[in-house]
């Protein structure tokens, strides 16, 4: 199921949600602003996020009345066969109440949901209640090709009718269901195209593997119409392919990804060591059960197998290993994207600077942290794709912007300098957050209203004297000036060489702004003037920013506005 949207109007209601994402690891905290604190996403319009969360199909847990869910998202309710699982649970954790989604499995989320709330979900669907299971909902593994059917057909079993089982499905062998060996209606388990008839529910289970090999060689629609062409002729179903798999190798040929979502089903990476023909992954997929059904002979590299069992395709091979870059801003929770903070609660990995984790929040049950120090950024990006290469979700956090005397350049320096082939598959993404010359510039006024640029003060990977350079050029050009990495604690001397440099051709009057800790605790912003700027006042937790000769001050009741306009 796709990760949940779990809606929280108050803050009572948040320590709730925490508990309910125990057992949805992936969900998402929603919060109303001013209301709501240490929220993953904050909302101010509650009908829009509602009706935009429920048309992209995300299921809604709302901590809130039913009658408020049911009267935002009515206008929109038109789809039963679309709809994603809404329910409502009581902001004291006693009620938990499924509302639409019957065929996405809200009962089964619900029960889920109740079973960590110690209480029992208000289940009102009849044939759920009755038969113990959804038939209208199987679990993972199983398509219902006639969902057409299964109104009448269930109402048919609430009625007294009976039913015979046909084929093996382990999931109805604890349902209440009425079986009879002589009975009229039926359910057929089967991976075959059979004619659909109101008497029959038939459905397909995951049980065929679609290997491939030599994906340079294939095209989108031959690999497609060649896949499809050998479900015809074997007259076995579309819906019974579990997933493609293929060596971890070929995981740079963008045209396996494609087949898999064109027949939506996952993609499972076997590493290099294994044979590498389209029969073999087939079979390596299908298990010691595994019969090859079908193999492509005209020279495109595919083949089928089915196995006795559903094929449980997370854990077979690997999944695709996923590599985030990201920033997460330069302190508070709501200076971080909500990109960013999808990324971090999905993460199985994350790596980072331990003062920069700790700034991300808390871990999940599950998630595991690499800290590292400051300085080892190299070794770590190449732990970090490692890690990937591995198939897990691998969140490399920086503070700020990860691309701005970061992580990301280090991430790529090593995948251009040090290439290792276990890489190639690794999916690369990098999250953008709000660096720390814009949090602080936002929090004096507009000093980089105008061109200005950033200069890193560190000579620990450069020689001090390309900074003199930059310095002399970027003073000469009267850009307004933000250092970052202005000192250390090794690093003292570097902040009054600079000053030194500056005033050689700017005025002692240029405006200075000191931001330190901006968006954490402690934060404090200083304005004072290129004479009076004294290097006590910086550490590493400070950006300089230096005016431009048109940066001004404006005042106000508490101090002052600092700007540099945009006019001539
Ligand atoms: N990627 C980060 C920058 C990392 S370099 C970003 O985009 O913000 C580290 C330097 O950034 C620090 O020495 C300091 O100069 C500056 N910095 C980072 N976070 C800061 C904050 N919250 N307040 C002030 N300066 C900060």
């Amino acid at each position: 199921m796709t990760a949940c949207a779990i809606i929280v109007l108050g803050q009572n209601s948040v320590i709730l949600a925490l508990q309910i994402k125990t057992v949805l690891l992936n969900a998402t905290i929603y919060g109303l602003a001013e209301r709501t604190s240490n929220v993953d996403v904050s909302f101010t319009n509650f009908g829009e996020t509602l009706r935009e969360l429920f048309a992209k199909g995300t299921p809604i847990i709302g901590i809130c009345a039913a009658g408020i869910l049911i009267r935002t998202l009515a206008p929109i309710i038109s789809d039963k066969r679309q709809e994603p699982p809404v329910l409502a649970v009581a902001e004291d954790g006693s009620a938990v109440v499924p509302l639409l989604g019957g065929l996405q499995g809200v009962n089964d989320l619900a029960r889920q949901i109740a079973a960590v709330l110690e209480v029992k979900a208000a289940i009102t669907t009849t044939g759920d209640i009755r038969f113990h299971t959804a038939l209208l909902a199987p679990p993972p593994g199983y398509h219902l090709a006639n969902p057409d059917d299964a109104k009448k057909f269930i109402s048919d079993l609430l009625a007294g009718a009976t039913v015979k089982l046909e084929g093996t499905a382990p999931w109805l062998i604890n349902s209440k269901l009425p079986f009879d060996g002589n009975a009229k209606l039926t359910i057929r388990i089967t991976e075959y195209e059979v004619p659909l008839t109101p008497d029959c529910l038939v459905y397909h289970p995951a049980t065929l593997a679609i290997g491939i090999s030599n994906a340079a060689k294939i095209s989108l629609e031959d690999a497609i119409s060649c896949i499809q062409q050998m479900l015809t002729d074997a007259r076995l179903s579309i819906f019974s392919i579990a997933g493609v798999f293929a060596l971890d190798e070929e995981a740079a040929e963008s045209v396996i990804e494609e087949i898999a979502d064109a027949l939506s089903v996952p993609v499972r990476w076997f590493n290099s060591q294994s044979e590498k023909n389209a029969v073999a992954i087939a079979l390596t997929a299908t298990g010691a059960s595994g019969k090859l059904l079908l193999q492509q002979e005209s020279g495109i590299n595919l083949a089928v197998a089915v196995s006795d069992e559903v094929i449980d395709i997370n854990t077979i091979g690997k999944a695709r290993g996923q590599l985030f870059i990201v920033g997460t801003g330069p302190g508070a929770a709501n200076w971080m994207s909500p990109e960013v903070k999808q990324i971090l609660s999905q993460a199985t990995d994350l790596v980072g600077y331990s003062f920069y984790l700790d700034l991300a929040g808390t871990l999940r049950e599950g998630q595991r942290r690499h800290e590292f120090d400051n300085r080892e950024e190299l070794a770590r990006a190449e732990m970090a794709l490692d890690l990937a290469a591995e198939g897990r979700i691998v969140a490399v956090v920086s503070s700020g912007d990860p691309g701005i005397y970061a992580m990301a350049a280090a991430v790529f320096e090593v995948l251009d300098c040090n290439f290792q082939p276990k890489w190639q598959s690794i999916k690369i993404h990098v999250a953008p957050g709000i660096s720390a010359i814009q949090a602080a510039a936002a929090r004096i006024g507009a000093p980089i209203g105008h061109d200005f640029c950033v200069i890193s003060l560190s000579d620990i990977l450069k020689p001090w004297s390309i900074i003199e350079r930059r310095i002399i050029a970027a003073a000469e050009a009267d850009f307004a000036i933000a250092f970052y990495n202005p000192a250390s604690k090794q690093r003292t001397s570097q902040l009054a060489s600079a000053r030194e440099i500056l005033l050689r051709y700017r005025s002692p009057q240029t405006i200075v702004v000191l931001a330190r800790n901006v968006g954490r605790v402690g934060e404090s912003i200083v304005v004072r003037t290129l004479a009076d700027l004294s290097p006590q006042e910086v550490d590493m937790r400070t950006l300089v920013l230096i005016g431009s000769s048109k940066t001004r001050t404006v005042p106000h009741p508490g101090g002052v506005w600092v700007y540099t306009p945009r006019t001539y």
